[in-house]
């Protein structure tokens, strides 16, 4: 008998899961059970088909239905796993109506998570939107055409990239953010500023420091009502409201099962993407990550982080043996031409984990000073001072951040040292680089500060 897989959920973890499990066995019965009505597609490139920078929703496909066949994987949209018993080892699924049990042999939990909407008063207006689905993004969409000015509440990344997308649809925006800076979960406030001034530049009016309120209007949004420290309270007037306050993960499920949900809300497992119940895997969104510098328990919400989980998770599953070794967050956006990149901790991520840190910064230029077309780099290192290991970096530059971040990713994934760092045997050529890699550059200064400490 063949072996039976199920995997619940077909987004970023679920379709890799199965790719894996595929590759692993090449007989198994692999099913995979998905509510919404579209194979696996890219929610990270949902922005850009607001900002027109890629034409239609359906571009953003990833796995055609082809795929599937060709994988020999039966995919079920538009049906829902309502519960598992582990017992039996079956999961009941529900299609218009109709319900049916599926047996497992084993099952990957991919059920990733949805966008959390605080429950401001006036929250359920109409003309206040998020941005998490396909769906959300055609609602969004057509929404966009009928504005002038839209409101974003949350200036992380899809806070950011949205923002930029209303801009190059004219529409005049407003960035709302509660904590004393953008992008608090990436940047420190001294990077978060740069950027800062960047979107503003593009004619974002950012405001950060500031608590919604309430969401006025009578049936429809026309305002926010904001409550700064020092300023008191204020209304925007705006004709749409965007939710960009993060990300929920979606466990019902998994509280039905009896698995162990970890501190930040997400499923427990173990390296190998275990659960703590028998044949029961998890990746992915809806999962608890942990930090690759101390084990320290974290919510990853990445595509990257999924799809790496998931390629462990869909192999064990199937009888293999593969082990997921963590996370340090390296994450990158580009809007409006720039590029801001960061990976590990941020100093204050750090001191508020009980580290003692020195930082090294460096503004330099990503070609050499005389060669046309280069642009400005900043580069922020974190340096453990007990150890002198690095264990965070922030880089905003108009251009070359990424791979930058995942040089720093490595080093700081084989824990080396500042030391270490600042003598990388980097590359130069004057298209292309300066002669002291900036990113060696910043590890030289935060040598300084460590000699001074
Ligand atoms: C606008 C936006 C931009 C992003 N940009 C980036 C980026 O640039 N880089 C990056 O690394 N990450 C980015 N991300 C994050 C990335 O998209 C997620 O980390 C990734 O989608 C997680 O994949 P997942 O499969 O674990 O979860 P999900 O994508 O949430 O997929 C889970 C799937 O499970 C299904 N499901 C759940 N419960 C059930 C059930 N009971 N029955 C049937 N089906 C069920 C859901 O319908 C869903 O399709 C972005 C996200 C958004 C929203």
């Amino acid at each position: 008998m063949p072996r039976k897989i199920v995997i619940i959920g077909d987004n970023a973890s679920g379709s890799t899961a199965a790719s894996a499990a595929r590759k692993t066995d090449r007989e198994a019965a692999i099913t995979l059970i998905e509510s919404e009505k579209y194979p696996a597609y890219s929610r990270c490139g949902l922005p850009y088909v607001l900002s027109g920078q890629i034409q239609n929703f359906e571009d953003l496909i990833v796995f055609p239905m082809q795929w599937y066949k060709m994988m020999n994987l039966d995919l079920r949209l538009e049906t829902n796993a309502k519960a598992i018993k582990p017992a039996e080892r079956n999961v009941t699924i529900e299609k218009e109506g109709k319900e049916e049990e599926l047996h497992y042999d084993s099952l990957v939990l991919a059920t990733g998570g949805r966008s959390f909407i605080p429950p401001i008063k006036g929250y359920d207006k109409k003309g206040i939107y998020a941005l998490r689905t396909m769906n959300d993004g055609k609602l969004l969409r057509e929404a966009m055409k009928d504005v002038k000015s839209a409101l974003i509440i949350g200036a992380g990344l899809i806070g950011l990239e949205t923002a930029h997308a209303f801009v190059e649809n004219k529409i005049s925006t407003t960035l709302v953010e509660m904590l004393p800076q953008i992008c608090p979960a990436m940047l420190d406030w001294d990077m978060a500023n740069i950027v800062t001034g960047k979107i503003q530049e593009h004619g974002i009016d950012v405001v950060v420091g500031a608590t919604v309120k309430e969401i006025t209007g009578n049936d429809r949004v026309n305002g926010v009502v904001i409550s700064e420290k020092d300023k008191g309270e204020r209304q925007i007037e705006t004709d749409m409201v965007l939710m960009a306050t993060g990300v929920r993960t979606r466990t019902e499920l998994v509280r039905q099962l009896g698995a162990e949900i970890g501190v930040t809300g997400g499923i427990r497992t173990s390296a190998d993407m275990s659960t703590a119940v028998p044949n029961v895997y998890a990746c992915g969104d809806c999962v608890e990550s942990h930090s690759l510098i101390d084990w320290q328990p974290t919510r990853n919400q990445l595509g990257t982080t999924a799809v790496r989980q998931a390629k462990v998770a869909g192999t064990n599953a199937a009888g293999g043996y593969s082990i997921f070794p963590g996370v340090l967050g390296s994450s990158v956006t580009k809007i409006f031409g720039f590029e801001v990149g960061a990976t590990g901790y941020t100093d204050l991520q750090a001191r508020r984990l009980g580290y003692r840190t020195v930082t090294g910064s460096i503004t330099s230029r990503t070609k050499a000073e005389y060669y046309p077309g280069g642009e400005d780099i900043k580069v922020k290192l974190v340096v453990e001072r007990d150890l002198a290991r690095v264990i965070g970096g922030q880089i905003v530059a108009g251009e070359e951040v990424t791979q930058r971040v995942n040089m720093l990713a490595t080093a700081i994934q084989m824990q080396m040292t500042a030391q270490q760092l600042a003598k990388t045997d980097t590359c130069y050529a004057p298209p292309v680089n300066v002669t002291i890699e900036p990113v060696s550059l910043a590890a030289e200064l935060a040598i300084t500060r460590l000699r001074r400490s």
